[in-house]
């Protein structure tokens, strides 16, 4: 398989690779990287991930390095920054030192913050000084798909075969470039202006914002989005850049809310940017995911995609619009063993989460089935619901049970002490802050036994949803419920599913909570050929 697989790299074709959580991906893809080229670019969604990779870079006797941005590691920093609001070029310290990357990154982030203040030096630009000469080197999504971070980096990317780990965030990748304006930020900005004059733009736009409608959680195209005119913008560009330099000259650099209001409105010169009112926010994004995605189209660059849970072919090329030659491989089918955990199927069929079907009786049901699950439960439970005003509905019916329901403020830290004080049920959103980066584990083993999916994780039918199905048709032609619903909806049923799965030895009962995963095509696709049928 490895052989294959450097053949694949080697000539030029993607290699996408399915493979499980505890199969040895990670090892196997730097093994491939650093034959083909001798040098890997490893892509992670969070910074916490890049200790696998460092690791496994060890026990190959590789040279490791990584970039965080700025906000994490510059020590003037209050770390909830935006990095292009720092202005490096005002920095007394802003000089580059060699930097030993023999420690873990997290533990070496925080040493270097201290030493860079004391010595006089700059950690971020010492880390990215440093990584140039490693064979491996990790950093977040980011500095690859925003391209004034990519260019920031003055890296040679075609020294290095790039991995993603975790591809099918791809999926999302859209957000990755979204840009947020609500009144909390705009008031921010107003009490950060200096100027009369800016406050007072302010002032209106936050007036246009009180008379849009609430939406909730759905996209609702705004087709006259406030503008401002061009003066107006050089108002605010220049107090933002006043605001962005004495940060830095004072060593303070906080939240640059003027920089927030200003980068929203610059991005709608973008082409392909739509505004959508989202949460109580004016949304810029574009909706289709291949604009942010081109960028894995250079012929020059030698490309890894790897998941537990990668989409299949088609979807890779036709919505994310991948045109290079791909070679898919499936780890799972390709060996004669199982490399995934043990899973136990239980199907219910009296309970949708469909539209016409949501009743207060049916928020009822699906209580109850959470409740019996929880008793029935050899150890924690996670049960996934698809949007937060379902969460509402079903929390509230919800009695006699240790629950930890996820809300804007949940962190992996409250997870983990619930559960050494005895079983719990978190209950959590498909593809919300928790149910991507669940990790409960024991010794590497999962300390969740079952995992409950209530209704099924369609994309919400909103606006973002149907222009981003019109820029796949306009795109390819195709854009049929295959590709625009089912499959996003599987890829996060089986996230889902496999945050219970974190090693080989682990097993997890999966409870299929809605009538519609009885079909032939949620069989085929999850492997559950012959589910328990269970009823109330
Ligand atoms: S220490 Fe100075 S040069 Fe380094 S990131 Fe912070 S502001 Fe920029």
């Amino acid at each position: 398989m490895l052989d294959r697989a450097r053949q694949v790299v080697g000539s030029g074709k993607v290699l996408a690779l399915q493979a499980p959580t505890g199969s040895g991906k990670t090892i196997f893809a730097l093994l491939v990287a650093l034959n083909v080229t001798g040098k890997a670019l490893f892509l992670v969604r969070t910074h916490n991930q890049f200790y696998p990779v460092y690791r496994e870079s060890k026990r190959l006797g590789k040279s490791f390095g990584f970039v965080v941005g700025k906000p994490n590691v510059c020590p003037f920093s209050s770390g909830d920054v935006e990095s292009i609001d720092i202005d490096c070029r005002r920095c007394e310290i802003n000089l580059a030192t060699g930097v030993e990357f023999g420690e873990q990154p997290a533990s070496l982030v925080s040493k270097l913050r201290q030493e860079g203040l004391a010595n006089g030096f700059c950690p971020y630009h010492s880390l990215l000084f440093s990584s140039k000469s490693t064979e491996v080197v990790a950093m977040t999504y980011p500095y690859l798909f925003l391209p004034w971070l990519r260019e920031s980096l003055d890296f040679n990317l075609e020294e290095y075969v790039v991995i993603i780990d975790e591809a099918h965030n791809l999926d999302t990748i859209s957000d990755l470039g979204e840009r947020r304006l609500s009144r909390a930020t705009l008031s921010s900005a107003m009490s950060q202006a200096t100027s009369e004059l800016v406050r007072n733009i302010l002032s209106k736009l936050q007036h246009k914002l009180s008379a849009l409608p609430e939406v909730g959680e759905r996209y609702l195209l705004i087709n006259d989005p406030p503008t401002l005119e061009a003066d107006e913008l050089e108002l605010l560009q220049d107090e933002y850049e006043a605001l962005r330099a004495k940060m830095t000259e004072q060593r303070k650099i906080g939240r640059n809310h003027l920089g927030s209001v200003l980068r929203f409105f610059l991005s709608l010169r973008e082409p392909g940017r739509k505004v959508f009112l989202n949460g109580g926010s004016l949304v810029s994004k574009n909706p289709d995911p291949a604009f942010q995605l081109d960028v894995l189209n250079q012929k020059t660059l030698p490309l890894i995609l790897m998941s537990g849970t990668l989409p299949p072919l088609n979807y890779i090329q036709k919505v994310w619009g991948l045109t290079k030659d791909i070679e898919y491989l499936d780890v799972e089918r390709a060996l004669p063993t199982t490399v995934q955990g043990k899973r136990e199927w239980l199907l219910a069929k009296d309970v949708t989460t469909s539209f016409q079907k949501r009743s207060d009786v049916m928020w009822g049901k699906y209580a109850s089935y959470l409740m019996r699950i929880y008793h029935v439960s050899r150890a924690n439970v996670l049960a996934l619901v698809p949007s937060y005003e379902v969460l509402r509905k079903v929390l509230g019916r919800l009695k006699g049970i240790n629950v930890l329901p996820e809300d804007s403020r949940t962190s992996m830290e409250d997870l983990s002490r619930a559960a050494e004080n005895g079983k719990v049920l978190i209950l959590a959103v498909n593809r919300g802050k928790l149910s991507e980066g669940i990790e409960l584990t024991n010794g590497g083993r999962s300390l969740i036994s079952d995992v409950a999916l209530v209704g099924i994780p369609f994309p919400s039918p909103d606006d973002y949803s149907k222009l981003r199905a019109e820029a796949i048709a306009a795109r390819t032609g195709v854009a049929n419920e295959e590709l625009l619903v089912r499959i996003p909806a599987l890829i996060a049923v089986k996230q889902a599913i496999g945050r219970a799965l974190r090693n080989p030895g682990d097993s997890v009962t999966v409870w299929l909570l809605d009538k519609r995963y009885d079909s032939p095509w949620w069989k085929a696709r999850l492997g559950a050929f012959n589910p328990r049928k269970i009823v109330l």
